[in-house]
Protein backbone atom coordinates (compact mmCIF):
# COMPACT_ATOMS: atom_id res chain seq x y z
CA UNK A 1 0.00 0.00 0.00
CA UNK A 2 1.07 3.65 -0.50
CA UNK A 3 2.04 5.84 2.37
CA UNK A 4 0.50 8.88 3.01
CA UNK A 5 3.06 10.49 5.29
CA UNK A 6 5.50 12.46 3.23
CA UNK A 7 9.31 11.78 4.57
CA UNK A 8 11.81 13.85 5.89
CA UNK A 9 14.31 15.45 3.15
CA UNK A 10 17.54 13.75 3.36
CA UNK A 11 16.39 10.68 5.97
CA UNK A 12 16.66 7.33 5.21
CA UNK A 13 13.29 7.47 3.17
CA UNK A 14 14.88 9.37 0.86
CA UNK A 15 17.91 7.11 0.82
CA UNK A 16 16.29 4.29 0.14
CA UNK A 17 13.83 5.20 -2.22
CA UNK A 18 14.92 7.73 -4.93
CA UNK A 19 11.29 8.64 -5.97
CA UNK A 20 11.44 10.42 -2.57
CA UNK A 21 14.38 12.44 -3.76
CA UNK A 22 13.72 16.41 -3.34
CA UNK A 23 10.37 16.42 -0.99
CA UNK A 24 11.21 18.46 1.51
CA UNK A 25 10.67 17.71 5.04
CA UNK A 26 7.37 19.47 6.29
CA UNK A 27 7.20 22.83 8.02
CA UNK A 28 5.62 22.94 11.79
CA UNK A 29 3.34 25.63 11.70
CA UNK A 30 3.12 28.95 14.04
CA UNK A 31 1.57 28.03 17.56
CA UNK A 32 -1.71 29.45 17.25
CA UNK A 33 -5.39 28.73 18.41
CA UNK A 34 -7.92 28.16 15.67
CA UNK A 35 -11.91 28.91 16.26
CA UNK A 36 -13.85 26.76 14.11
CA UNK A 37 -17.46 28.62 13.66
CA UNK A 38 -19.80 25.77 12.42
CA UNK A 39 -17.90 23.56 14.11
CA UNK A 40 -21.11 20.78 14.30
CA UNK A 41 -21.27 21.16 10.62
CA UNK A 42 -20.95 19.08 7.83
CA UNK A 43 -17.32 20.54 6.45
CA UNK A 44 -16.22 20.39 9.91
CA UNK A 45 -16.38 16.78 10.33
CA UNK A 46 -15.93 15.23 7.60
CA UNK A 47 -12.74 18.19 6.30
CA UNK A 48 -11.37 19.72 8.26
CA UNK A 49 -11.35 17.97 11.66
CA UNK A 50 -9.24 14.98 9.47
CA UNK A 51 -6.82 17.64 8.17
CA UNK A 52 -5.70 19.37 11.64
CA UNK A 53 -5.96 16.01 12.83
CA UNK A 54 -3.35 14.79 10.23
CA UNK A 55 -1.19 17.32 10.31
CA UNK A 56 -0.74 16.44 14.71
CA UNK A 57 -0.48 12.52 13.10
CA UNK A 58 2.44 13.90 10.50
CA UNK A 59 3.97 16.30 13.61
CA UNK A 60 3.25 19.45 11.98
CA UNK A 61 1.03 20.98 14.48
CA UNK A 62 3.16 23.48 17.03
CA UNK A 63 3.24 22.22 20.87
CA UNK A 64 0.98 25.52 21.27
CA UNK A 65 -1.86 24.43 19.59
CA UNK A 66 -5.66 24.80 20.44
CA UNK A 67 -9.00 24.16 18.74
CA UNK A 68 -11.89 25.88 19.60
CA UNK A 69 -15.09 24.77 18.35
CA UNK A 70 -18.10 27.70 18.08
CA UNK A 71 -21.21 27.03 17.11
CA UNK A 72 -25.01 26.73 18.67
CA UNK A 73 -25.49 23.01 19.32
CA UNK A 74 -25.15 22.48 22.66
CA UNK A 75 -21.53 20.39 23.82
CA UNK A 76 -19.26 21.15 26.69
CA UNK A 77 -15.88 20.78 26.13
CA UNK A 78 -15.76 17.13 26.85
CA UNK A 79 -18.80 16.21 24.62
CA UNK A 80 -17.37 18.01 21.83
CA UNK A 81 -14.00 15.97 22.08
CA UNK A 82 -15.93 12.96 22.30
CA UNK A 83 -17.71 13.83 19.23
CA UNK A 84 -14.76 14.49 17.66
CA UNK A 85 -13.30 11.07 18.26
CA UNK A 86 -16.34 9.70 16.74
CA UNK A 87 -16.02 11.57 13.84
CA UNK A 88 -12.60 10.63 13.11
CA UNK A 89 -13.47 7.14 13.91
CA UNK A 90 -15.21 7.25 10.47
CA UNK A 91 -13.46 10.07 8.70
CA UNK A 92 -10.03 10.02 9.36
CA UNK A 93 -8.43 7.81 6.83
CA UNK A 94 -7.25 3.75 7.77
CA UNK A 95 -4.38 3.88 9.57
CA UNK A 96 -4.93 7.07 11.54
CA UNK A 97 -8.12 6.84 13.42
CA UNK A 98 -7.54 8.48 17.23
CA UNK A 99 -5.85 6.17 19.56
CA UNK A 100 -3.68 6.63 22.30
CA UNK A 101 -1.57 8.92 23.82
CA UNK A 102 -1.19 10.85 20.63
CA UNK A 103 -5.14 11.25 20.78
CA UNK A 104 -5.30 11.82 24.34
CA UNK A 105 -3.12 15.07 23.57
CA UNK A 106 -4.97 16.03 21.00
CA UNK A 107 -8.11 16.17 22.82
CA UNK A 108 -6.37 18.02 25.90
CA UNK A 109 -6.41 21.15 22.73
CA UNK A 110 -9.79 20.69 21.88
CA UNK A 111 -12.98 23.16 23.46
CA UNK A 112 -15.61 24.46 22.95
CA UNK A 113 -18.32 27.41 23.00
CA UNK A 114 -22.10 26.89 22.68
CA UNK A 115 -22.79 30.14 21.23
CA UNK A 116 -25.58 32.28 19.79
CA UNK A 117 -24.25 34.47 17.06
CA UNK A 118 -25.78 37.40 17.57
CA UNK A 119 -24.76 37.74 21.44
CA UNK A 120 -21.49 39.57 21.88
CA UNK A 121 -21.25 38.10 25.27
CA UNK A 122 -20.32 34.92 23.49
CA UNK A 123 -17.69 36.31 21.73
CA UNK A 124 -16.43 38.00 24.63
CA UNK A 125 -16.20 34.53 26.56
CA UNK A 126 -14.46 33.34 22.96
CA UNK A 127 -11.86 35.87 23.44
CA UNK A 128 -11.11 35.00 27.63
CA UNK A 129 -10.72 31.81 26.34
CA UNK A 130 -7.86 32.55 23.62
CA UNK A 131 -6.36 34.87 26.26
CA UNK A 132 -6.43 32.10 29.02
CA UNK A 133 -4.78 29.13 26.04
CA UNK A 134 -2.15 32.23 25.47
CA UNK A 135 -1.19 31.74 28.94
CA UNK A 136 -1.79 27.65 29.65
CA UNK A 137 -1.43 26.15 26.19
CA UNK A 138 1.19 28.72 24.79
CA UNK A 139 -0.79 29.55 21.35
CA UNK A 140 1.55 32.95 21.28
CA UNK A 141 -1.30 35.53 20.87
CA UNK A 142 -2.12 34.21 17.66
CA UNK A 143 -5.40 33.51 15.87
CA UNK A 144 -6.72 31.70 13.02
CA UNK A 145 -10.73 32.40 13.19
CA UNK A 146 -12.34 29.95 10.80
CA UNK A 147 -15.88 30.85 8.70
CA UNK A 148 -17.51 27.43 8.07
CA UNK A 149 -20.70 28.43 8.66
CA UNK A 150 -23.40 29.06 5.98
CA UNK A 151 -22.54 32.27 4.15
CA UNK A 152 -25.45 34.42 5.66
CA UNK A 153 -23.93 34.28 8.73
CA UNK A 154 -20.18 35.77 7.95
CA UNK A 155 -20.85 39.59 8.04
CA UNK A 156 -22.33 38.76 11.59
CA UNK A 157 -19.31 37.02 12.88
CA UNK A 158 -16.73 39.23 11.49
CA UNK A 159 -18.89 42.13 12.88
CA UNK A 160 -19.25 40.18 16.51
CA UNK A 161 -15.35 40.10 16.54
CA UNK A 162 -14.69 43.63 16.22
CA UNK A 163 -17.21 44.18 18.38
CA UNK A 164 -15.39 41.87 21.02
CA UNK A 165 -12.17 43.57 20.40
CA UNK A 166 -10.83 40.30 18.57
CA UNK A 167 -10.21 41.76 15.42
CA UNK A 168 -6.81 42.25 14.31
CA UNK A 169 -6.07 45.96 15.52
CA UNK A 170 -6.88 44.73 18.95
CA UNK A 171 -4.19 41.67 18.68
CA UNK A 172 -0.98 43.34 20.73
CA UNK A 173 0.64 39.83 20.94
CA UNK A 174 0.59 37.97 17.44
CA UNK A 175 -0.80 37.58 14.11
CA UNK A 176 -4.91 37.06 13.78
CA UNK A 177 -6.44 35.58 10.57
CA UNK A 178 -9.55 35.25 9.12
CA UNK A 179 -10.44 31.56 7.04
CA UNK A 180 -13.97 32.22 5.02
CA UNK A 181 -15.31 29.30 3.10
CA UNK A 182 -17.27 29.73 -0.40
CA UNK A 183 -19.17 31.05 -1.37
CA UNK A 184 -17.63 34.49 -1.39
CA UNK A 185 -21.69 36.05 -1.98
CA UNK A 186 -23.70 34.70 -3.99
CA UNK A 187 -23.65 37.23 -7.23
CA UNK A 188 -21.69 40.62 -7.24
CA UNK A 189 -23.13 42.51 -5.20
CA UNK A 190 -23.67 40.46 -2.41
CA UNK A 191 -19.60 39.92 -2.57
CA UNK A 192 -19.20 43.43 -2.56
CA UNK A 193 -21.37 43.86 0.04
CA UNK A 194 -19.51 41.03 2.37
CA UNK A 195 -16.16 42.54 1.06
CA UNK A 196 -17.26 45.25 2.70
CA UNK A 197 -18.20 43.96 6.02
CA UNK A 198 -14.46 42.27 5.76
CA UNK A 199 -12.54 45.03 5.05
CA UNK A 200 -13.85 47.12 7.46
CA UNK A 201 -11.99 44.75 10.20
CA UNK A 202 -9.24 42.79 8.07
CA UNK A 203 -6.88 43.75 5.86
CA UNK A 204 -6.56 41.61 2.60
CA UNK A 205 -2.97 40.23 4.31
CA UNK A 206 -5.15 38.88 6.78
CA UNK A 207 -7.96 37.36 4.77
CA UNK A 208 -7.40 33.57 3.31
CA UNK A 209 -10.14 33.09 0.65
CA UNK A 210 -10.54 28.98 0.40
CA UNK A 211 -10.51 27.37 -2.72
CA UNK A 212 -9.66 24.34 -2.13
CA UNK A 213 -9.29 23.41 -5.68
CA UNK A 214 -6.11 25.86 -5.45
CA UNK A 215 -4.85 22.80 -2.25
CA UNK A 216 -4.74 20.05 -4.32
CA UNK A 217 -0.84 19.05 -5.73
CA UNK A 218 -1.91 18.61 -9.72
CA UNK A 219 -3.54 22.38 -9.65
CA UNK A 220 0.06 23.57 -7.83
CA UNK A 221 2.00 21.04 -10.51
CA UNK A 222 0.51 23.44 -13.12
CA UNK A 223 2.86 26.08 -12.67
CA UNK A 224 5.92 23.72 -11.90
CA UNK A 225 5.05 22.07 -15.48
CA UNK A 226 4.73 25.34 -17.07
CA UNK A 227 7.35 27.26 -15.28
CA UNK A 228 9.90 24.74 -14.21
CA UNK A 229 10.26 23.19 -17.57
CA UNK A 230 11.57 24.28 -21.12
CA UNK A 231 9.33 22.33 -22.99
CA UNK A 232 6.40 23.66 -22.76
CA UNK A 233 6.42 27.40 -22.48
CA UNK A 234 7.60 27.67 -25.95
CA UNK A 235 4.71 26.66 -27.35
CA UNK A 236 2.29 27.51 -24.88
CA UNK A 237 0.33 29.99 -27.00
CA UNK A 238 -1.92 30.70 -29.74
CA UNK A 239 0.15 30.00 -32.55
CA UNK A 240 0.26 25.90 -30.89
CA UNK A 241 -2.84 25.75 -29.14
CA UNK A 242 -6.09 24.95 -30.78
CA UNK A 243 -8.43 24.66 -27.56
CA UNK A 244 -8.31 24.64 -24.08
CA UNK A 245 -11.31 22.66 -22.27
CA UNK A 246 -11.61 22.30 -18.20
CA UNK A 247 -13.59 19.73 -17.00
CA UNK A 248 -15.12 19.14 -13.26
CA UNK A 249 -17.37 16.54 -13.65
CA UNK A 250 -19.12 14.93 -10.48
CA UNK A 251 -21.12 11.57 -11.06
CA UNK A 252 -22.85 12.55 -6.82
CA UNK A 253 -26.17 14.60 -6.81
CA UNK A 254 -26.71 17.08 -4.56
CA UNK A 255 -27.10 14.89 -1.92
CA UNK A 256 -28.80 16.50 1.46
CA UNK A 257 -28.04 19.88 0.17
CA UNK A 258 -30.70 20.83 -2.26
CA UNK A 259 -31.64 23.99 0.26
CA UNK A 260 -28.26 25.46 -0.89
CA UNK A 261 -27.85 24.18 -3.92
CA UNK A 262 -31.19 25.30 -5.70
CA UNK A 263 -30.66 28.45 -5.13
CA UNK A 264 -26.78 28.12 -6.46
CA UNK A 265 -26.33 25.75 -9.55
CA UNK A 266 -23.48 24.25 -11.33
CA UNK A 267 -22.66 27.98 -12.68
CA UNK A 268 -22.14 29.65 -9.35
CA UNK A 269 -21.10 26.36 -6.85
CA UNK A 270 -18.15 25.33 -9.57
CA UNK A 271 -17.54 27.51 -12.78
CA UNK A 272 -17.13 30.64 -11.10
CA UNK A 273 -14.69 29.31 -8.37
CA UNK A 274 -12.26 26.73 -8.76
CA UNK A 275 -13.10 26.48 -13.13
CA UNK A 276 -12.08 29.88 -13.93
CA UNK A 277 -9.18 29.74 -11.43
CA UNK A 278 -7.94 26.39 -13.20
CA UNK A 279 -8.19 28.84 -16.15
CA UNK A 280 -6.11 31.51 -14.57
CA UNK A 281 -3.47 29.20 -14.11
CA UNK A 282 -3.82 27.51 -17.47
CA UNK A 283 -3.65 31.50 -19.28
CA UNK A 284 -1.28 33.01 -16.73
CA UNK A 285 1.73 34.97 -17.44
CA UNK A 286 5.16 33.70 -15.83
CA UNK A 287 5.08 35.29 -12.42
CA UNK A 288 8.47 37.31 -11.41
CA UNK A 289 9.07 35.33 -8.36
CA UNK A 290 6.76 32.74 -6.27
CA UNK A 291 5.93 35.30 -3.79
CA UNK A 292 1.86 34.91 -3.27
CA UNK A 293 1.56 38.53 -4.79
CA UNK A 294 3.54 38.22 -7.52
CA UNK A 295 1.80 35.15 -8.62
CA UNK A 296 -1.85 36.66 -7.70
CA UNK A 297 -1.05 39.35 -10.02
CA UNK A 298 -0.62 37.62 -12.81
CA UNK A 299 -4.24 35.69 -12.22
CA UNK A 300 -5.90 38.97 -11.86
CA UNK A 301 -4.20 40.03 -15.34
CA UNK A 302 -5.81 37.01 -17.30
CA UNK A 303 -9.38 37.87 -15.22
CA UNK A 304 -8.83 41.47 -16.32
CA UNK A 305 -8.28 39.84 -20.22
CA UNK A 306 -11.53 37.69 -20.17
CA UNK A 307 -13.73 39.53 -22.19
CA UNK A 308 -17.29 39.72 -20.22
CA UNK A 309 -20.34 38.46 -22.31
CA UNK A 310 -22.70 40.55 -24.04
CA UNK A 311 -26.41 39.52 -22.94
CA UNK A 312 -27.20 38.87 -26.40
CA UNK A 313 -24.32 36.23 -27.13
CA UNK A 314 -25.00 34.15 -23.70
CA UNK A 315 -27.09 31.57 -25.44
CA UNK A 316 -24.03 31.21 -27.93
CA UNK A 317 -21.51 30.99 -25.88
CA UNK A 318 -22.85 28.79 -23.02
CA UNK A 319 -25.09 25.83 -22.17
CA UNK A 320 -27.25 24.37 -19.47
CA UNK A 321 -28.40 21.55 -18.44
CA UNK A 322 -30.37 19.68 -15.51
CA UNK A 323 -30.32 15.98 -15.09
CA UNK A 324 -33.87 13.85 -14.73
CA UNK A 325 -34.02 10.28 -13.70
CA UNK A 326 -31.29 7.58 -14.68
CA UNK A 327 -28.56 5.19 -13.55
CA UNK A 328 -25.24 5.65 -12.08
CA UNK A 329 -22.91 2.43 -11.99
CA UNK A 330 -26.02 0.30 -12.38
CA UNK A 331 -28.04 1.72 -9.76
CA UNK A 332 -31.44 3.79 -10.40
CA UNK A 333 -31.12 7.33 -9.20
CA UNK A 334 -33.71 10.12 -9.36
CA UNK A 335 -34.00 13.43 -11.18
CA UNK A 336 -32.77 16.73 -9.64
CA UNK A 337 -36.54 17.99 -9.44
CA UNK A 338 -37.45 14.95 -7.06
CA UNK A 339 -33.99 15.12 -4.61
CA UNK A 340 -35.35 16.96 -1.50
CA UNK A 341 -35.50 20.44 -1.05
CA UNK A 342 -35.66 20.89 -4.77
CA UNK A 343 -38.80 23.29 -6.39
CA UNK A 344 -40.44 20.66 -8.45
CA UNK A 345 -40.17 23.04 -11.75
CA UNK A 346 -36.72 24.12 -10.83
CA UNK A 347 -34.75 26.25 -13.37
CA UNK A 348 -31.36 25.58 -11.67
CA UNK A 349 -28.97 24.55 -13.50
CA UNK A 350 -26.86 21.06 -12.85
CA UNK A 351 -24.82 21.25 -15.89
CA UNK A 352 -22.68 24.63 -17.10
CA UNK A 353 -20.77 24.94 -19.88
CA UNK A 354 -18.84 28.63 -21.51
CA UNK A 355 -16.74 29.93 -24.11
CA UNK A 356 -14.51 32.37 -23.06
CA UNK A 357 -11.22 33.53 -25.04
CA UNK A 358 -8.33 35.29 -23.16
CA UNK A 359 -8.13 38.52 -25.00
CA UNK A 360 -3.99 38.54 -24.80
CA UNK A 361 -0.98 38.67 -27.09
CA UNK A 362 -0.63 35.00 -25.96
CA UNK A 363 -4.39 33.84 -26.36
CA UNK A 364 -6.20 35.59 -28.99
CA UNK A 365 -8.61 33.41 -30.56
CA UNK A 366 -8.03 30.28 -28.35
CA UNK A 367 -10.99 29.21 -27.07
CA UNK A 368 -11.57 27.94 -23.35
CA UNK A 369 -13.84 25.81 -23.05
CA UNK A 370 -15.43 25.23 -19.39
CA UNK A 371 -17.94 22.54 -18.06
CA UNK A 372 -18.99 21.18 -14.93
CA UNK A 373 -21.74 19.04 -13.40
CA UNK A 374 -23.55 16.77 -11.34
CA UNK A 375 -24.58 13.35 -11.69
CA UNK A 376 -22.78 12.72 -15.01
CA UNK A 377 -21.07 9.20 -16.20
CA UNK A 378 -17.78 10.05 -14.14
CA UNK A 379 -16.25 11.95 -11.65
CA UNK A 380 -13.50 13.39 -13.34
CA UNK A 381 -11.40 16.74 -12.77
CA UNK A 382 -9.34 17.74 -16.03
CA UNK A 383 -7.20 19.99 -17.54
CA UNK A 384 -7.02 19.23 -21.58
CA UNK A 385 -4.86 20.99 -23.67
CA UNK A 386 -5.31 20.88 -27.56
CA UNK A 387 -2.60 21.77 -29.78
CA UNK A 388 -3.15 22.56 -33.52
CA UNK A 389 -3.22 19.96 -36.00
CA UNK A 390 0.04 18.78 -38.19
CA UNK A 391 0.09 21.02 -41.49
CA UNK A 392 1.04 18.55 -43.78
CA UNK A 393 0.31 14.78 -44.01
CA UNK A 394 3.68 12.76 -44.63
CA UNK A 395 2.27 9.05 -43.03
CA UNK A 396 -1.02 7.17 -42.78
CA UNK A 397 -3.20 5.84 -45.14
CA UNK A 398 -6.02 8.75 -45.54
CA UNK A 399 -8.45 6.60 -43.47
CA UNK A 400 -6.66 7.16 -40.38
CA UNK A 401 -7.06 10.19 -38.05
CA UNK A 402 -3.97 11.70 -37.19
CA UNK A 403 -5.32 13.03 -34.16
CA UNK A 404 -3.98 16.37 -32.73
CA UNK A 405 -1.31 16.49 -29.89
CA UNK A 406 -2.94 16.77 -26.44
CA UNK A 407 -1.61 17.14 -23.17
CA UNK A 408 -3.90 16.44 -19.93
CA UNK A 409 -3.25 17.70 -16.54
CA UNK A 410 -5.01 15.13 -14.12
CA UNK A 411 -6.82 16.31 -11.16
CA UNK A 412 -8.90 13.84 -10.16
CA UNK A 413 -9.74 11.06 -9.41
CA UNK A 414 -6.47 10.22 -11.11
CA UNK A 415 -3.75 12.94 -10.56
CA UNK A 416 -0.87 13.23 -12.60
CA UNK A 417 -0.35 14.58 -16.29
CA UNK A 418 -0.27 12.77 -19.92
CA UNK A 419 0.95 13.14 -23.32
CA UNK A 420 -1.14 11.83 -26.19
CA UNK A 421 1.02 11.92 -29.71
CA UNK A 422 1.00 9.72 -32.41
CA UNK A 423 3.21 6.74 -32.96
CA UNK A 424 3.67 4.10 -36.36
CA UNK A 425 1.69 1.07 -35.27
CA UNK A 426 4.35 -1.92 -35.66
CA UNK A 427 4.25 -3.88 -39.04
CA UNK A 428 4.64 -2.96 -42.92
CA UNK A 429 2.21 -0.14 -43.22
CA UNK A 430 2.45 3.30 -42.25
CA UNK A 431 -0.73 3.14 -40.25
CA UNK A 432 -0.70 5.90 -37.46
CA UNK A 433 -2.98 5.94 -34.24
CA UNK A 434 -2.21 7.40 -30.84
CA UNK A 435 -0.66 6.36 -27.88
CA UNK A 436 -0.23 8.27 -24.46
CA UNK A 437 2.74 8.91 -22.31
CA UNK A 438 1.40 8.99 -18.67
CA UNK A 439 2.91 10.59 -15.10
CA UNK A 440 1.06 9.86 -12.42
CA UNK A 441 1.89 11.16 -8.53
CA UNK A 442 1.25 7.59 -7.12
CA UNK A 443 3.78 5.80 -8.53
CA UNK A 444 5.82 8.93 -9.66
CA UNK A 445 6.83 10.22 -6.01
CA UNK A 446 5.85 7.34 -3.95
CA UNK A 447 3.37 7.99 -1.97
CA UNK A 448 -0.34 9.83 -2.40
CA UNK A 449 -0.74 13.81 -2.28
CA UNK A 450 -2.23 15.36 0.97
CA UNK A 451 -5.62 16.13 0.94
CA UNK A 452 -5.99 19.97 0.25
CA UNK A 453 -7.75 20.96 3.13
CA UNK A 454 -4.57 19.82 5.10
CA UNK A 455 -2.01 22.07 2.83
CA UNK A 456 -4.25 24.94 2.99
CA UNK A 457 -5.07 24.78 6.71
CA UNK A 458 -1.53 24.84 7.72
CA UNK A 459 -0.75 27.09 5.04
CA UNK A 460 -2.61 29.94 6.82
CA UNK A 461 -0.98 29.30 9.97
CA UNK A 462 2.61 30.28 8.28
CA UNK A 463 0.65 33.29 6.82
CA UNK A 464 1.11 31.91 2.96
CA UNK A 465 -1.63 33.17 0.87
CA UNK A 466 -0.20 31.87 -2.09
CA UNK A 467 -3.18 29.27 -2.71
CA UNK A 468 -6.23 31.56 -1.11
CA UNK A 469 -8.20 33.83 -3.87
CA UNK A 470 -7.68 37.96 -3.68
CA UNK A 471 -10.59 39.87 -3.10
CA UNK A 472 -9.28 41.69 -6.77
CA UNK A 473 -9.81 38.34 -8.26
CA UNK A 474 -13.10 37.25 -6.62
CA UNK A 475 -14.66 40.27 -7.44
CA UNK A 476 -13.33 39.67 -11.60
CA UNK A 477 -14.69 36.35 -11.62
CA UNK A 478 -18.41 37.35 -10.43
CA UNK A 479 -18.05 40.14 -13.19
CA UNK A 480 -17.69 37.40 -15.92
CA UNK A 481 -19.79 35.33 -15.07
CA UNK A 482 -23.10 37.69 -13.79
CA UNK A 483 -24.14 38.17 -17.39
CA UNK A 484 -24.76 34.51 -17.95
CA UNK A 485 -26.29 34.31 -14.31
CA UNK A 486 -28.80 37.33 -15.18
CA UNK A 487 -29.72 35.77 -19.16
CA UNK A 488 -30.18 31.90 -17.05
CA UNK A 489 -32.13 33.15 -14.18
CA UNK A 490 -34.53 35.34 -16.19
CA UNK A 491 -35.39 32.77 -19.08
CA UNK A 492 -36.66 29.52 -17.70
CA UNK A 493 -35.21 26.30 -19.78
CA UNK A 494 -38.28 24.49 -20.50
CA UNK A 495 -35.96 21.58 -21.73
CA UNK A 496 -35.05 21.01 -18.38
CA UNK A 497 -34.41 18.13 -17.63
CA UNK A 498 -32.53 17.69 -20.54
CA UNK A 499 -29.89 15.22 -19.81
CA UNK A 500 -30.29 11.79 -17.74
CA UNK A 501 -28.54 11.07 -14.72
CA UNK A 502 -25.03 8.64 -15.88
CA UNK A 503 -24.90 10.66 -18.94
CA UNK A 504 -22.09 13.41 -20.33
CA UNK A 505 -24.55 15.95 -20.24
CA UNK A 506 -27.22 18.08 -22.58
CA UNK A 507 -26.63 17.68 -26.24
CA UNK A 508 -26.29 21.51 -26.00
CA UNK A 509 -23.22 21.05 -24.67
CA UNK A 510 -21.96 19.23 -27.81
CA UNK A 511 -23.58 22.35 -29.76
CA UNK A 512 -21.30 24.81 -28.72
CA UNK A 513 -18.25 22.43 -28.36
CA UNK A 514 -17.79 19.21 -30.67
CA UNK A 515 -14.80 17.94 -28.94
CA UNK A 516 -15.40 17.61 -25.62
CA UNK A 517 -13.45 14.57 -23.96
CA UNK A 518 -15.55 11.66 -23.46
CA UNK A 519 -15.98 11.18 -19.53
P1 LIG B 1 -23.64 22.83 7.64
O1 LIG B 1 -24.98 23.38 7.43
O2 LIG B 1 -23.45 21.36 7.75
O3 LIG B 1 -23.00 23.43 8.96
C1 LIG B 1 -23.04 24.75 9.22
C2 LIG B 1 -22.51 25.06 10.62
O4 LIG B 1 -22.86 26.40 10.85
C3 LIG B 1 -23.09 24.22 11.72
O5 LIG B 1 -22.08 24.04 12.69
C4 LIG B 1 -24.18 25.09 12.28
O6 LIG B 1 -24.14 25.01 13.69
C5 LIG B 1 -23.74 26.46 11.96
N1 LIG B 1 -24.92 27.27 11.58
C6 LIG B 1 -25.85 26.99 10.68
N2 LIG B 1 -26.74 27.99 10.58
C7 LIG B 1 -26.36 28.91 11.46
C8 LIG B 1 -26.88 30.16 11.85
N3 LIG B 1 -27.94 30.70 11.28
N4 LIG B 1 -26.25 30.83 12.80
C9 LIG B 1 -25.17 30.31 13.35
N5 LIG B 1 -24.62 29.13 13.03
C10 LIG B 1 -25.20 28.45 12.09
O7 LIG B 1 -22.74 23.46 6.51
P2 LIG B 1 -21.41 22.88 5.89
O8 LIG B 1 -20.53 22.42 6.99
O9 LIG B 1 -21.74 21.94 4.81
O10 LIG B 1 -20.78 24.17 5.18
C11 LIG B 1 -20.14 25.18 5.91
C12 LIG B 1 -19.50 26.14 4.93
O11 LIG B 1 -18.53 25.47 4.16
C13 LIG B 1 -20.48 26.77 3.94
O12 LIG B 1 -20.07 28.07 3.66
C14 LIG B 1 -20.31 25.89 2.70
O13 LIG B 1 -20.64 26.57 1.52
C15 LIG B 1 -18.83 25.60 2.78
N6 LIG B 1 -18.45 24.38 2.08
C16 LIG B 1 -18.94 23.16 2.48
C17 LIG B 1 -18.57 22.02 1.82
C18 LIG B 1 -19.04 20.67 2.27
O14 LIG B 1 -18.62 19.68 1.65
N7 LIG B 1 -19.87 20.56 3.29
C19 LIG B 1 -17.65 22.06 0.66
C20 LIG B 1 -17.16 23.38 0.34
C21 LIG B 1 -17.57 24.47 1.04
P3 LIG B 1 -25.39 24.61 14.56
O15 LIG B 1 -26.22 23.63 13.77
O16 LIG B 1 -24.77 24.02 15.77
O17 LIG B 1 -26.08 25.87 14.79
Amino acid sequence: MLETAVPASGGDGERLNPLRAGIESDRITDPCSIVLFGASGDLFKRMLLPAIWSLRMRGMLPNGFALIGFARTKYSDDEFREYCREQLEQFAPDGSKPRGELWDTFARCLGYITADFKQVAHFEQLRERLDENDKRAGTGGNRLFYLATPPSVFPGIIEMLHRADLDPHSNEHGWTRVVIEKPFGIDLESARALQKTVERVFSEHDVYRIDHYLGKEPVQDIMALRFANTIFEPIWNRNYIQSVQITSAESIGIEDRGNYYDHAGALRDMIQNHVLNLLALVAMEPPASSDADAIRNEKFKVFSAIARPHHEDVMKMSARGQYGPGSIDGEKVPGYRQEPDVAPQSNTETFAALRLGVDSWRWAGVPFYLRSGKRLAKKISEIAVTFKPIPHRLYGESTDAIEPNMLVVKIEPDEGVALRFEAKVPGPKSHIRSVSMDFNYGTGFGFHSPPAYERLLSDAMRGDQTLFTRWDAVELAWEIIMPVLDVWENTKDFSFPNYAAGDEGPDTALTLFADWRRL
